[in-house]
C-alpha cells in the first residue's frame, strides 16, 4: 500500500535544479526493465491464485543468475504465497538485514483501463500495468541489483534476507508471518521497497525524499443498529436506516485530536520550510506548537496533511433494510480508522462508540493490524539512503516521515525490527497512480532506481 507519501504530494513546489540522473554503475537497465514488464503479466491479486507463480517465476530468475535453489524458499498459505530468500555472508561480521516487498496487487478491472491491466506496455516514456508501482517496480530494481552485485563478484559481510509477502494488500497473513520468522533470525534491521520514495515537481526535478520510520496502523469497524422492524405502512420512532446515517455524519464530522512525535514534528518542520503558503506556514506552526488551533484548522482542511496530525476515521461503506416496503430490520455501516502511532485500537473504539451517541449501536471488528512506534533513526540506514539519494545529483536531504497507510512494516515494527521505507522511486504526484487506474511508472526511473539499490547494500551490507 503505497505512497506518493501524501505529505510530500502536499508539499509540489518548484525546487533547486538536478543533474541528469545517472545510469547505474552496474550497467544492465534493460534487463531489470525486461524482468519488471514480465512481473506484470502475473495477476498477483488474492483471488486469482497467480501469486504463487510470481514468486518461483522470480526465484528461477534470480536462480538463473547464480543463485543457488536451496537458499529459496516459497511457501503457500491462504492462496497466496510467499518468498524468502537468503544471500549468505561466508563469514558474517554483522547481524543479517533484510529487504522487503510484496508480491500481490490489488485488483484491476480491465474493461476501466485503456490498456490491459495486466499486461505491461510501454508508451509516452511510462511503463504501464497494474503493479508496476506498487510494488512490482521496487521489488524488480532490488532482484536487478543482488543480480548485478552478485555477477560483479560483490561478497556481503552480513547476510541478506530478501523477504517478498503475499498478502500485504489484503490480509497480511504472509506479512505477519514473515516478520516472525525474521525476528527468530535475528534480523537487525529492515528495508521495505514498498515505503518512502522520492518526489519530482512538475518539471521532473527531485524535491524531496521521505525515509519512511513510521506509519498508522488501521482498523475497520461495522457498527450495526437492529430494530424490529415491521410494515412500511406503520413507521414507529425508530428507524435503523435513519438512525444509523446520523451515526454516520456525525463520525464523518468528528474532529479527532491533534497529535504529533518525533517523526511527524520533523517532516512537517521540513515540509514547511520548502513552501511560502499559508499550508507551509501551518506546518511550521504546528512543528513549534501542536496544540496552535489556527495551524490544526489549516493542516485538518488539507487532504494531504489530515492524516499526518492524528487519527482519521471516515464511514466507508453501508448496508440496510430488506425490502422496499418493510421497515428496516438491519443497518450496518464500516468505518475505516487510520490511526496514529501509540494509540490504541480499543481507544479509538470507545472514541466512535462515544461520537456515535446511539446505545443502540452494537460493534464489530474487521481487519487490524498492530499499532507501533516509530523505529528509531539509525545513523548507518540514514547515512546509506542519503548517499543513495545524492546519487541523483540533487541537495535534497532525506526527511524522516510517517506514512498514513500502512505496509508489511507494521508487523515488523510489534515485533521490536526497526524497519525503514526506502523506495527507489522517484516520481510526480500527477504519475502517481498506485490502487487506481492505468498505474505507470517512468522508464527513466529504472536506472537511478538500481543505482539507489546498489548503494543501499554496498554501505550497509558491503
Ligand atoms: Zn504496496
Amino acid at each position: 500500500m503505497k505512497i506518493i507519501p501524501a505529505l510530500i504530494a502536499a508539499v509540489l513546489i518548484a525546487a533547486p535544479a538536478a543533474a541528469a540522473p545517472p545510469q547505474s554503475a552496474l550497467g544492465d537497465a534493460a534487463e531489470a526493465r525486461a524482468l519488471l514488464m514480465d512481473s506484470v503479466g502475473f495477476a498477483s491479486v488474492q483471488e486469482r491464485g497467480q501469486t504463487p507463480a510470481l514468486a518461483r517465476f522470480y526465484r528461477d530468475w534470480l536462480v538463473a543468475r547464480g543463485f543457488a535453489a536451496s537458499d529459496f524458499a516459497i511457501d503457500e498459505m491462504a492462496g497466496t504465497a510467499m518468498l524468502h530468500f537468503t544471500w549468505k555472508a561466508a563469514r558474517p561480521k554483522a547481524a543479517p538485514m533484510a529487504l522487503t516487498g510484496h508480491l500481490d496487487v490489488v485488483e484491476a478491472k480491465a474493461a476501466d483501463w485503456v490498456r490491459d491491466p495486466f499486461k505491461a506496455s510501454a508508451a509516452d516514456g511510462y511503463i504501464f500495468g497494474r503493479g508496476v508501482m506498487d510494488n512490482k517496480f521496487d521489488v524488480a530494481m532490488m532482484l536487478a541489483t543482488l543480480a548485478q552485485l552478485k555477477a560483479n563478484g560483490f561478497q556481503p559481510r552480513r547476510d541478506i534476507h530478501l523477504f517478498l509477502s503475499g498478502d500485504e494488500e489484503t490480509d497480511g497473513v504472509t506479512s505477519a508471518a514473515q516478520a516472525k520468522q525474521a525476528k527468530a533470525l535475528g534480523i537487525e534491521f529492515m528495508l521495505n521497497s514498498d515505503g518512502g520514495g522520492g518526489a519530482l515537481d512538475a518539471a521532473g526535478k527531485a524535491f524531496a525524499y521521505k525515509l519512511q520510520a513510521s506509519e498508522k496502523s488501521y482498523a475497520d469497524f461495522t457498527l450495526t443498529i437492529t430494530d424490529p422492524g415491521g410494515h412500511s405502512s406503520t413507521p414507529g420512532p425508530s428507524n435503523a436506516i435513519a438512525r444509523l446515517g446520523l451515526v454516520a455524519a456525525r463520525i464523518a464530522g468528528h474532529r479527532w485530536p491533534a497529535q504529533v512525535d518525533e517523526i511527524t514534528r520533523a517532516s512537517l518542520a521540513a515540509a514547511g520550510a520548502a513552501r511560502n503558503d499559508a499550508l507551509g506556514a501551518a506546518m511550521r506552526r504546528f512543528a513549534e506548537d501542536p496544540t496552535d488551533p489556527a495551524a490544526i484548522a489549516t493542516l485538518r482542511a488539507n487532504p494531504g496533511t489530515i492524516g499526518q496530525i492524528g487519527t482519521t476515521c471516515v464511514p466507508t461503506m453501508i448496508t440496510g433494510g430488506h425490502a422496499p416496503n418493510a421497515l428496516p430490520q438491519r443497518a450496518t455501516l464500516t468505518v475505516n480508522c487510520r490511526i496514529f502511532p501509540g494509540t490504541a485500537i480499543a481507544a479509538v473504539q470507545a472514541e466512535l462508540a462515544r461520537i456515535a451517541e446511539d446505545p443502540g449501536v452494537s460493534f464489530g471488528t474487521g481487519i487490524d493490524w498492530p499499532v507501533t512506534p516509530p523505529s528509531p533513526l539509525r545513523s548507518d540506514v540514514v547515512d546509506a539512503v542519503a548517499a543513495a539519494v545524492k546519487t541523483r545529483g540533487t541537495t535534497v536531504q532525506p526527511t524522516p516521515g510517517m506514512d498514513a497507510g500502512a505496509t508489511d512494516s507494521v508487523f515488523w515494527r510489534a515485533l521490536g525490527i526497526p524497519s525503514y521505507g526506502v523506495s527507489g522511486l522517484f516520481i510526480r504526484a500527477e504519475d502517481a497512480f498506485a490502487h487506481g487506474l492505468n498505474e505507470r511508472v517512468p522508464e527513466a526511473a529504472i536506472a537511478p532506481a538500481l543505482k539507489h539499490w546498489e548503494v543501499l547494500l554496498r554501505r550497509l551490507a558491503g
